[in-house]
């Protein structure tokens, strides 16, 4: 019988042997892939538990499945079911046309308050990559879900909110600005709070994982309200309450201005010798420079929610596209997770056995890490090496490596089984 994942007030999660996760199978090649993905998954935790501890999965409608069955694209049953059970895990879902649903998965997002974007980007050995050196990028991005020019407060060019916004903006602030005719607008909103819980999150990933540095990329130069702040208010958080364990680019230009820069190099140098989290900021068009140039130098990055998107697929190109990229969006305060394949429901190829499921295989290794079940993971991620390693691949893969045997994506998910632990 399974059981519920439970919460505390701090964010923490207590996992039974035996947890209820709810599923959603996805729109389009979402049943191919979830049907290979759960097979790996129950395979892996048995491996790695010998038995004693198992998923229940539970399924929930969203989608054209959802409306088809339901004429509701997103049930309130189903996302009750992903509130009351903490974690959960989904495939792609179609974007309805008309009907006043922008995206299912934003809905998901600001339902949940899922503020936290979070994708790991490292390369697995035998992935095709458009760059010589993909071995060299290994970072975690968190991108901040809620807020920014993402929040959806659009005003249409010429409407009558546009004009009345157009004329405040003149007449009460005093904006001096030679607005066209016909123009359009967009909010950008972005908090304090909503800023420092996102980049908590990711310096508490940082010490947790013991990795060496926390990068916030903004366009702050331009922004200087918005942006700006996000490093600012980042910069505020590391040492007012993360002191003992970071070192900040701030600190080491407060140094630098008061004792040298001599004096405030030793400093760095014994904060890393202490592995301490640097805390740095990167302008975004330099970053996604420094991506391609210097990916070494970056560990844990943290985001705002149009950068991060722009970021999360420059570097899931390098890394292999997106049929391999995974991704999660967690609120780290309430411990809520929802567990996702990164790429859409590429309509055309349903029902052909054809596509990776590498994306949601490594979100549910994602989900395993969370879950603490590390065990399961590391049996799952090696299988999946192993497997592209052996050139046994999926036609994206297929197509670009040389000598590689074309699998369908049950037969991958056969060969991932059959190479975990050996
Ligand atoms: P898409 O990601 O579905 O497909 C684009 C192309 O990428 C495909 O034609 C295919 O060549 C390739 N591709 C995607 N997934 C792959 C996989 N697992 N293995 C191999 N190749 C893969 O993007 P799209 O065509 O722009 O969108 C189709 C639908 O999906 C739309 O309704 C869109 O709104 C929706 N969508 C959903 C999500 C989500 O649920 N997270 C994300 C993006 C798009």
């Amino acid at each position: 019988m399974g059981q519920k994942i439970t919460v505390n007030s701090q964010g923490h999660l207590t996992i039974p042997d035996n947890p209820i996760i709810p599923f959603i199978i996805g729109d389009g090649i979402g049943p191919d892939i979830w049907n290979a993905a759960v097979r790996v998954f129950d395979e892996g935790v048995r491996k790695a538990y010998g038995g004693v501890r198992q998923i229940e999965w539970k399924e929930i409608l969203a989608g054209q499945k959802a409306f088809d069955e339901t004429g509701n694209w997103l049930p309130d049953d189903t996302v009750h079911a992903m509130k009351e059970y903490i974690v959960s895990i989904k495939g792609p879902l179609t974007t309805p046309v008309g009907g006043g649903i922008r995206s299912l998965n934003v809905a998901i997002r600001q339902t949940l308050d899922l503020f936290v974007c979070q994708r790991p980007l490292s390369w697995i050995e035998g992935v095709p990559s458009p760059v010589k050196h993909p071995e060299n990028v290994n970072m975690v991005i968190f991108r901040e879900n809620t807020e920014d020019i993402y929040a959806g407060i659009e005003f249409e060019a010429d409407s009558k909110n546009a004009q009345q916004l157009k004329e405040f903006l003149t007449d009460r602030l005093d904006v001096d600005y030679p607005f066209k005719e016909e123009t359009a607008f967009g909010l950008k909103p972005v908090s304090k709070d909503g800023s420092t819980r996102l980049i908590r999150a990711a310096i508490e990933y940082a010490i947790k994982e013991k990795l060496p540095s926390v990068s916030l990329v903004h366009k702050g130069n331009i922004m200087k309200f918005t942006e700006g702040a996000f490093k600012n208010w980042g910069y505020e958080l590391a040492e007012n309450e993360y002191a003992e364990y970071t070192f900040t680019w701030n600190q080491w230009e407060r140094l630098k201005s008061t004792d040298g820069e001599q004096a405030a190099n030793d400093a760095l140098r014994r904060a890393q010798q202490e592995e301490k989290v640097i805390i740095k900021d990167v302008i975004a068009d330099n970053f996604l420079q420094q991506i391609l140039l210097n990916p070494k130098d970056y560990a844990v990055i943290a985001t705002l929610n149009l950068n991060g998107d722009y970021i999360s697929d420059a570097l899931a190109a390098i890394v292999g596209g997106i049929g391999i990229a995974p991704g999660a969006n967690i609120n780290y305060r309430n411990g809520h997770a929802v567990f996702e394949a990164t790429h859409g429901t590429a309509p055309r190829f349903a029902n052909t056995d054809s596509m990776n499921p590498s994306s949601v295989i490594l979100s549910g290794v994602m989900m395993f890490d969370y879950l603490k079940w590390h065990e399961a993971s590391e049996v799952i991620r090696k299988g999946l090496e192993k497997t592209i390693r052996s050139k046994q691949v999926t036609i994206d893969f297929y197509n670009q490596m040389e000598g590689a045997i074309l699998l369908k994506t049950s037969q991958f998910a056969d060969a991932i089984i059959r190479n975990m632990n050996n």
